[in-house]
């Protein structure tokens, strides 16, 4: 619990392709201004195509380092080249450049190049952004370049600036759309949360997916809860995931069955909550269920 009495809601997947962002965006506008959203997908933000936020603000990151050439102090001695075990300086029309895709940033060209002509610079990976959504919070989202790595960092720090604009605006909730998967950016987003809501959908990878990523939260010791989505395509495989989550003692907070409006609501760019239909009541019982589970805690 965070002592300021935010609380920090994380929502999960394990696996890709589950209506996770259109669940976390559906949240984030039933929370409206009293709610900070942070897009912690940062590989692949998109949640943005939702609550449509004006890109108010942008900060550029850097992580890592990248190794740089003055081509002025360069003798074409090649020393560099051998010793990079990454291949990440070829020769191009008789200059040895550094291919910044291959670049691990380990420093070692610097320190053997007799002439000093390499120096180690910070390595920009990606931008941060703060935005006004179409509801009036505010939203922290970010975009990893092409080839970046440290998306956990990136995560960390899309977080990082989401709970100080909280703090300073008195708000009770943020909301993280997190990675799929249990890498980095899944762990960086989990550091901090009260409560994890884990969205699933009756397959077998779905079920698969859905045990690693609560062994991950298991570590933390962060209560949660599940959404199985799509839950009337295979009831079998439904009937296998409330079993699982009986055992581990999971809130099971609702059955959502398929439904064209998911798709339909995406075409129009607006969540399933802005759109008149059963759905909208039954996303927004889970939103006061997760409210009263987070009171629970108190
Ligand atoms: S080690 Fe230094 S001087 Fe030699 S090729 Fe590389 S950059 Fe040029
Ligand atoms: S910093 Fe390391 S990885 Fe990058 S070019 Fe130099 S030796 Fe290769």
């Amino acid at each position: 619990m965070q002592s300021n009495n935010i609380h920090e809601i994380v929502v999960l997947s394990g696996k890709g392709g589950t209506g996770k962002t259109s669940l976390t965006a559906s949240l984030a506008v039933l929370a409206g201004n009293d709610a900070v959203i942070a897009d912690c997908d940062v590989d692949a933000a998109n949640m943005h195509l939702l609550l449509r936020p004006d890109f108010g603000e942008t900060f550029e990151f850097y992580s890592g380092e990248l190794a740089v050439i003055n081509q002025d102090l360069c003798n074409q001695c090649g020393t560099c080249a051998e010793v990079c075990r990454f291949h990440a300086i070829p020769q191009d029309k008789n200059q040895y450049q550094i291919n910044a895709l291959d670049c691990e940033g380990c420093g070692y060209c610097e320190k053997v190049c007799p002439t000093h002509a390499i120096t180690m610079q910070e390595r920009r990976s990606g931008s941060v952004y703060i935005s006004k959504t179409k509801v009036g919070s505010t939203m922290v989202h970010a975009r990893l370049d092409i080839a970046a790595e440290n998306s956990g960092k990136l995560v960390a720090k899309v977080k990082n600036d989401a709970k100080a604009i909280a703090l300073a605006g008195n708000k009770h909730f943020i909301i993280v759309d997190g990675s799929p998967g249990i890498g980095c950016p899944v762990v960086s987003s989990l550091a901090g949360a009260n409560y994890v809501i884990l969205v699933t959908e009756p397959t077998m990878s779905g079920l698969h997916d859905l045990k690693r990523v609560h062994a991950v939260i298991e570590r933390f010791r962060i209560k949660s809860g599940c959404i199985i989505n799509k839950y009337d395509l295979n009831k079998e495989q439904t009937a296998e995931i409330k079993c699982f989550l009986r055992e581990e003692q999971i809130d099971h907070l609702a059955d959502i069955p398929y439904d064209s409006i998911f798709s339909e609501a995406m075409i129009e760019e607006k969540t399933i909550v802005e759109i008149e239909s059963p759905l909208k009541q039954l996303v927004g019982s889970i939103w006061e269920k997760v409210k009263e589970q987070l009171t629970r805690k108190n």
